[in-house]
């Protein structure tokens, strides 16, 4: 039996760029994080092994003991980080992530074609509630099932509630999904249980994002609202990647929909890691590294628009800032690549008012994964900072470019006479 560097040096040797680069970057996704080399070891360890299909005590294969205490441990703490009655809430942890945790829900709840409203993904809604384009169906949440995605106020850049109201009286869903990958406001989840109520649909907070944020209580608690929240568990909460289900009443059906509706055996390796995280979650320290996760956030923000940004619904509540920048005469796919090349990692991201998915006129940018390694309020400006410096790079890069199209941008960057290199390399050096 041979460690990695003996057995195949190849994947050895990506991993180890790999790990280089996420630790000279600026790591700014705001769905990513750095999980603890305790949840690391456990995700590593034996426990991939094991099939369990079935639930605690009730399993299809032998040999279990062991698996059965760990998963019942799991939700145990899953309770508890998120401070919830276990006889009112049950949980199950096995979704293999967040998309396939959606569908397990829509597939318990819901009969093909129902109904659904969920945020559009051009105003920061996910694929797995329900995109829709003009042309086509795109993720199986809309083959499946019958989606009129709700939207942002253009003018406010925030949910636009009363237009959610009017469509959900005449659409009629038979599911509300609260929940997005770019937004940075709460939720206001009372009024979306009073919509949810009036016309008899579930309500679903997808809290995939802000789940580390829940279980710190530093923003609202959608558990006091909703029927099913889901959850990853590798973004805000800094676990291994996997999902959650979080239910009242739909217990059996939602374990179902699980096994045998959707999945087979467990990954029982990131159970394990989900167990080491959620105690984490519990305690002192992860309140305080949620609450700097915020103040980081705000510093952003405050920073970005003190530079002259405009900042999508005028700042945060949360973990991320939405980066309108078409007021800058630049867009989110060519600075984020210039950031990419100076080691600032985020991504382009559609703001209100978008025409164009591949261009998009905006950047998303989250705190947690910087909050993790350190950074407080003062780093978190200094980034702006940064971010701002490759703003220029990019502007004065797009009116160098041979031609007005991004392959033309893409091309001249990559090119060896690039003639801004050495602005790039001193912003790369001053990042790492
Ligand atoms: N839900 C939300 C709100 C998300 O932002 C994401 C991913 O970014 C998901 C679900 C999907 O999670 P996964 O990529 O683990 O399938």
């Amino acid at each position: 039996d041979h460690a990695l560097n003996d057995a195949d040096p190849e994947v050895h040797d990506i991993i180890r760029k790999e790990k280089d680069r996420q630790f000279k970057s600026l790591e700014l996704i705001a769905s990513e994080n750095f999980t603890s080399r305790a949840v690391m070891e456990a995700v590593g360890s034996c426990l991939t092994n094991k099939y369990s299909e079935g639930l605690p005590g009730k399993r299809y294969y032998g040999g279990n003991e062991h698996i059965d205490e760990l998963e019942t441990l799991c939700q145990q703490r899953a309770l508890a980080a998120f401070h919830l009655d276990g006889n009112k809430w049950g949980v199950n942890v096995q979704p293999l992530s967040g998309s396939p945790a959606n569908f397990e829900v829509y597939t318990a709840i819901l009969k093909p074609h129902d109904r659904i409203m969920g945020l559009d993904l051009p105003h920061g809604g996910h694929l797995s509630h329900g995109l829709m384009t003009p042309k086509r169906r795109v993720s199986g949440t809309s083959i499946y099932f019958e989606s009129m995605p709700y939207r942002l106020d253009e003018s406010t850049g925030l949910v636009d509630y009363d237009m959610l109201e009017k469509t959900a009286t005449l659409f009629r869903p038979k599911l509300i999904i609260a929940g997005a990958s770019a937004y940075p406001r709460d939720f206001d989840y009372p009024h979306m249980r009073k919509i949810a109520d009036s016309v008899g649909a579930f309500l679903m907070m997808d809290m995939a994002h802000i789940s580390g944020l829940v279980a710190a209580s530093v923003v609202g608690d959608p558990f006091d609202y909703c029927d099913v929240v889901t959850t990853t568990t590798h973004k805000s909460l800094r676990g291994p990647r996997g999902g959650m289900i979080f239910c009242v009443d739909l217990e059996s059906a939602i374990n179902n929909a699980v096994f045998p509706g959707l999945q087979g055996g467990p990954h029982n390796h990131t159970i394990g890691g989900l167990a080491v995280c959620l105690k984490h979650a519990q305690s002192p320290a992860f309140k305080t590294y949620q609450k700097q996760v915020i103040s980081n956030c705000r510093a952003l923000a405050k920073r970005l628009g003190e530079l002259g940004y405009r900042l999508v619904s005028g700042g945060s509540d949360n973990h991320l800032v939405l980066v309108d920048l078409r007021p800058m005469g630049i867009d989110g796919a060519r600075v984020e690549k210039i950031l990419d090349l100076a080691s600032i990692t985020l991504n382009k991201n559609s703001v209100p008012g978008d025409k164009s998915a591949l261009v998009p006129g905006g950047i998303r940018i989250g705190s947690p994964a910087m909050t993790t390694r350190g950074f407080k309020q003062s780093e978190f400006m200094a980034t702006a900072e940064l971010i701002h410096e490759g703003v220029q790079i990019s502007l004065e890069a797009k009116s160098l470019a041979s031609g007005p199209k991004l392959q033309d941008f893409l091309k001249f960057v990559a090119s060896p006479e690039f003639p801004l290199q050495d602005k790039l390399s001193e912003l790369k050096k001053r990042v790492e």
